[in-house]
């Protein structure tokens, strides 16, 4: 069939043929379709969407575009979790080692930064020597040595999401329901994880604004993982503020391993848990939640969970010294700080301009290939629903040049808003979604 028929039937709100999305993605991959008709395809897909069966058999063809990670040999129940990406979300890097402690295996393909949010390998980079780019078999003997890997995309790994992302990006396709969550499970299905849990992110840090949208994300990913064959299960969770005090590279590592050694702010400490523990039920690791509770105290009070995020830096390549010396990793030279204007309740962060402010001190990237400075970075000082006074530190800062500084500023200032209610207690978790 040719590509332009597809891209009339698909216009015209048909269902394609199973056998028409895998020559198309074939296509793709091959480069024997021009970007122009792709790019023509992925906007009628944003506009006429995908049904079920059309969905898992884009999930499937671009799962098996490139290099599947077979981990059959390897014992153990595989299982991962992915974020859709917040401010301050350095969830993974906690959940991954306490997974593994308490016996799941986790080979996790994490991402980069991406907008405001921060990227897992983008923080485990500012670990000195940290080497995020692992073969099939390299990861496969890690996985069997120490059991947790957290790695990236290699050119061979889902090669379709790659080329189909890039042309995304670039042609206002992003937000497209079908078309995220094809590209995020073809990359977890490709890893070889047989149990899947999301958190899907919900607020104004967050991709999704709304529940109801966070909500169809998570069914329509966990309706894929039934068409294939996986466990797959979400929790839909707040990002109305960050997650944890750091917002950053370095810091967030920091913050991460005291979070093993059992120092973590509430929030943090309430998120990472859930989403562990549902993760270990998923995955068969734990009967219910007290079991999978029980189970997490004690790797985190033996320091078992620690000792394999220690080997997990070490089998990467990474100075495992630095988990006993965090004030080893880089940290910025300048300091400041954003006081509340006056006194009151922190009714609410704009969280997205918090994420902006951080990646423009040099947390993320403004172009694609632009470096980061692990260094810099935003803390939270106060949480929302919290009295403070007038004066009192909200923000502290480090930052390295005083001109990325001066643009950063005014975006910290502006994401206070401070009122006059007494607060409540937020709810973190906001809804769980089962199969
Ligand atoms: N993350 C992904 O991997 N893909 C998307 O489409 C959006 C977020």
């Amino acid at each position: 069939m040719r590509a332009v028929d597809l891209i009339y039937a698909k216009r015209q709100g048909e269902a394609l043929a199973p056998a028409a999305i895998e020559a198309l993605i074939h296509a793709c991959v091959k480069g024997t379709i021009p970007d122009y008709q792709l790019a023509a395809w992925l906007m009628a897909v944003f506009f006429r969407g995908l049904d079920e069966r059309e969905l898992s058999a884009l999930t499937r063809a671009m799962m098996h575009s490139g290099e599947v990670f077979d981990l059959s040999a390897i014992p153990g129940v595989k299982a991962d979790k992915h974020s859709t990406g917040g401010v301050g979300d350095k969830v993974s890097l906690i959940l991954a080692p306490l997974a593994a402690a308490c016996g799941l295996i986790v080979p996790m393909v994490a991402g980069r930064g991406l907008g405001h949010t921060g990227g897992t390998l983008d923080k485990l980079e500012s670990i000195a020597g940290y080497n995020v780019q692992l073969n099939g078999a390299q990861l496969r003997r890690q996985l069997k040595k120490i059991g947790v890997a957290i790695v990236g995309q290699t050119d061979r790994f889902v090669p379709a999401d790659k080329k189909l992302y890039a042309l995304r990006d670039v042609t206002a396709t992003v937000e497209s329901i079908p078309l995220i969550a094809a590209s995020i499970m073809s990359k977890k299905l490709a890893e070889g994880c047989e149990a899947l849990l999301l958190d899907i992110k919900v607020g104004n840090g967050a991709f999704m604004k709304d529940l109801a949208s966070a909500r169809l994300l998570g069914r329509t990913m966990i309706g894929i993982g039934r068409a294939l064959g996986r466990k797959v299960a979400a929790l839909i969770t707040d990002m109305n503020q960050p997650t944890g005090q750091a917002i950053g590279n370095a810091n967030e590592v920091a913050e991460s391993i005291a979070a093993l050694q059992g120092r973590w702010p509430e929030d943090l400490k309430e998120i990472t848990l859930a989403l562990t523990a549902r993760l270990l039920i998923l995955a068969g690791q734990a009967k219910d939640e007290a079991d999978a509770q029980g189970q997490m105290e004690r790797a985190i009070a033996s320091g078992a969970a620690l000792d394999k995020f220690r080997a997990l830096v070490e089998a990467q390549g990474g100075d495992p010294r630095l988990i006993d010396h965090p004030e080893r990793l880089p940290l910025a030279p300048k300091e400041a700080v954003i006081a509340a204007p006056r006194a009151g309740t922190l009714a609410a962060l704009d969280t997205r301009a918090i994420g902006v402010a951080a990646a423009i001190l040099g947390a993320g990237r403004a172009t694609r290939d632009a470096p980061i400075d692990p260094g810099v970075g935003v803390w939270l000082k106060a949480r929302l629903g919290e009295r403070v006074e007038r004066g009192q530190p909200i923000f502290t800062v480090r930052y390295r040049k005083p001109g990325l500084w001066d643009q950063a500023r005014p975006m910290l200032e502006g994401a206070i808003t401070i009122g006059d209610k007494p607060g409540r207690k937020r709810k973190l978790i906001l809804e769980r979604l089962d199969d």
